[in-house]
């Protein structure tokens, strides 16, 4: 789980350095919101439609609402890293989850030009994270 949200988190920001290099004389705006420019933290925390995800996956997880205006400011909330191990870890997972799931929203408005909602944003990021736990605990069996 780590590595896989190192590499993630890793290649979209190669991805956006890259993109943006790009782009430096056109006006790209937030897929997801188009009223800002495009950028990691953008897309990720501080844009309009991420920041109603973030509020419906804290409800989910019954935690206060994330604070921050970066990635790495959600990933180290106080109250991840205040958790024992366990909920860390879980914690984490959910907003690794989220994540992707907001930039696969990104991807099907950008390729497809297809609009998800908040709703199915937060849903994906749900199934995901079932996905998840069921392969960790098949896993758990196995061994
Ligand atoms: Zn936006």
């Amino acid at each position: 789980m780590r590595h896989l949200a190192h590499d993630f988190v890793y290649y979209s920001l190669v991805w956006f350095a890259h993109h943006n290099k790009l782009r430096t004389n056109v006006k790209i705006s937030c897929p997801l919101c188009e009223a800002w420019p495009e950028s990691v933290d953008h897309l990720f925390v501080c844009c309009a439609v991420a920041s109603q995800v973030w509020v419906c996956i804290s409800a989910w997880l019954r935690i206060p609402p994330f604070l921050g205006f970066t990635a790495i400011d959600v990933l180290e909330s106080p109250w991840v890293l205040d958790g024992g191990k366990d909920k860390r870890k879980w914690i984490q997972a959910v907003i690794l989850a989220t994540f992707w799931s907001i930039w696969k929203a990104r991807n099907e408005k950008v390729f497809r030009g297809k609009r998800q909602s908040v709703d199915q944003i937060v849903a994906y990021a749900k199934e995901w994270v079932e996905f998840w736990v069921k392969h960790r605990s098949a896993q758990v069996e196995c061994g």
